[in-house]
């Protein structure tokens, strides 16, 4: 913005100040609030008329499990706190307000990478038909300035939503990497930054009205002078963040020790078994979460204050991931197989293929999110290769994941082999085989005269058409005299053949 400025030649703090100026004598008194038509704003509840949301939480719960594996916990909170918040919805207004001070049913997940926060929160909003924006946290926090970014979320959404404003008032706001704007106790970063950040937010997660004109995007401000200048007044469209759900998430690393420690600490005086208890699993424990250990871990009280729903999700394991491959909704394999349709190839997985990438996908700690390298990292030559060659359909085996350039290149020798065999079947009406044997000898004599096997057979048995419709063949097995001696091998043929007939 300020870099589109400086190209035009212009101070940007000039110039902005100069807009701010015109905007603001422009715009007083504050337009009064519309009345017409949609896109009067402030007061979402208008869209409440005709909003026939009544999904229940095992409805929604069902929807979930056909695409998700595991996180049944975590399912099971989103789907109900989410189809509460939309239901509420439905009751007449008065009983809403109330209800002073009511607190929206924001949601924390805390969960490593790749187990599927995004993939809910995505399958949620989908289901709903609400507008979806997610956001890394560490965007904010990393400018170092606490200005209006973290309202660009709220315009965003409005975007998500077509212009549609009373639409983007029931949308859902996902902020990932949370964690990353905790005052980390003993980290050296811009703490002041962070917890500005976390008040920022806050303000955006109880209620607000944010412009939907940035006052960092001088385009925008310019935009509003122009149209100042034409009607004589600013149009001033606002949107409420009442019934945005936010929901915010991150790994959490080190939560575990202070849940930890809480509870250690709460056992002190009480009598302790003899025996040392094993220590509890990290996802156990990250399951006993409490506010005052997310405090400890550098959030400010009223900002966890706002986040009264908590979903743990669990790490995945090497059979989750299988099972993930495995469900014929999952999205890794379906889009793999979309790339490959549109070149016209059909693309199938065999299981014993599945654990294998699984398996491997398991060492990479990354959750499901490996899942997709590990297949990039096997399909890559064929996606490269295959559109060139006339070849409709790959099945990756088990030998394919474990030696994908040796497989391709058998694959593209065998294909080009019965190209050979089918040219050969159209011109001359006899079909060849080539035993096993004869696949080596043919393999080997290609690669050291770095020709294809169709080339190589052209040449090789040219006369080959010719002579076994002398001898009255309609099927013929080549044995490797023929590609090593071809032409004696034919003559010895035709030989025996007359010679047996005489
Ligand atoms: P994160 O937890 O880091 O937000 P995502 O939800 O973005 O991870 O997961 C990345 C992808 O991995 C998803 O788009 C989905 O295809 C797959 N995935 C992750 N977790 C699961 C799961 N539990 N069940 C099925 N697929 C999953």
């Amino acid at each position: 913005m300020d870099i589109r400025a400086e190209k035009m030649g212009l101070d940007p703090e000039k110039l902005r100040q100069f807009l701010a100026r015109q905007y603001e004598s422009a715009a007083e008194p504050p337009a009064q609030p519309q009345t017409t038509g949609p896109t009067a704003t402030g007061t979402p509840g208008a869209y409440r008329e005709g909003y026939e949301f009544d999904l229940k939480p095992e409805q929604l719960i069902a929807y979930l499990d056909q695409y998700v594996i595991r996180q049944d916990e975590a399912k099971a909170i989103l789907a109900t706190k989410f189809c509460t918040h939309f239901n509420r919805l439905r009751l007449p207004p008065d009983e809403e307000e109330e209800l002073v001070g009511n607190i929206k049913n924001n949601v924390l997940m805390i969960g490593p990478t790749g187990v599927g926060k995004t993939y809910l929160i995505k399958l949620i909003a989908r289901r709903l038909g609400v507008p979806f924006v997610k956001a890394d946290a560490t965007k904010f926090s990393e400018t170092g300035y606490v200005g209006g970014d973290v309202e660009d979320l709220v315009r965003e959404l409005v975007r998500e939503a077509g212009g549609d404003i009373e639409k983007a008032q029931y949308g859902v706001i996902y902020i990932d990497e949370i964690d990353k704007i905790a005052a980390s106790r003993n980290s050296f970063g811009p703490d002041v930054s962070r917890s500005g950040v976390q008040r920022n937010l806050l303000k955006l997660m109880e209620e607000t009205e944010v412009d939907l004109r940035s006052p960092h995007d001088i385009a925008s401000q310019m935009e509003s002078v122009l149209q100042i200048q034409r009607t004589g007044k600013a149009e001033r469209r606002k949107i409420n963040t009442r019934h945005i759900l936010f929901v915010v998430s991150g790994a959490f690393s080190g939560l575990e020790e202070i849940i930890g420690r809480r509870l250690n600490r709460g056992q002190m005086g009480f009598h302790r078994p003899s025996q040392p208890q094993s220590e509890p699993a990290g996802d156990r424990l990250a399951s006993q979460v409490r506010a005052e250990d997310l405090i400890e871990y550098g959030f400010e009280s009223e900002f966890i204050g706002r986040l009264p729903v908590v979903a743990v999700l669990n790490e995945l394991g090497w059979l989750d991931l299988l099972q993930i491959l495995r469900n014929p909704k999952n999205s890794v394999i379906l889009a793999k197989k979309r790339d490959f349709r549109a070149y016209g190839i059909d693309l199938q997985f065999a299981d014993e293929a599945l654990q294998l990438l699984a398996r491997r996908a398991g060492e990479e700690h990354t959750g499901a999110r490996a899942l997709v390298s590990v297949i990039e990292k096997v399909l890559l030559h064929f996606e490269r290769k295959l559109p060139s060659v006339d070849i409709k359909a790959l099945t990756v085996s088990a030998g394919v994941v474990e030696d994908p350039a040796g497989s391709l290149q058998e694959l593209l020798f065998h294909h080009s082999l019965q190209r050979f065999s089918e040219g050969f079947f159209q011109s001359h009406g006899i079909q060849l085989h080539f035993p096993p044997e004869t696949l080596r000898e043919l393999w080997q004599l290609a690669l050291a005269r770095k020709l294809l096997p169709e080339d190589l057979c052209r040449e090789l048995l040219a006369d080959y058409g010719h002579g076994l419709r002398l001898v009255e063949e309609r099927e013929f097995t080549v044995g490797p005299a023929a590609l090593l001696k071809p032409q004696e091998t034919l003559n010895q043929l035709i030989k025996e053949f007359y010679s047996r007939r005489r």
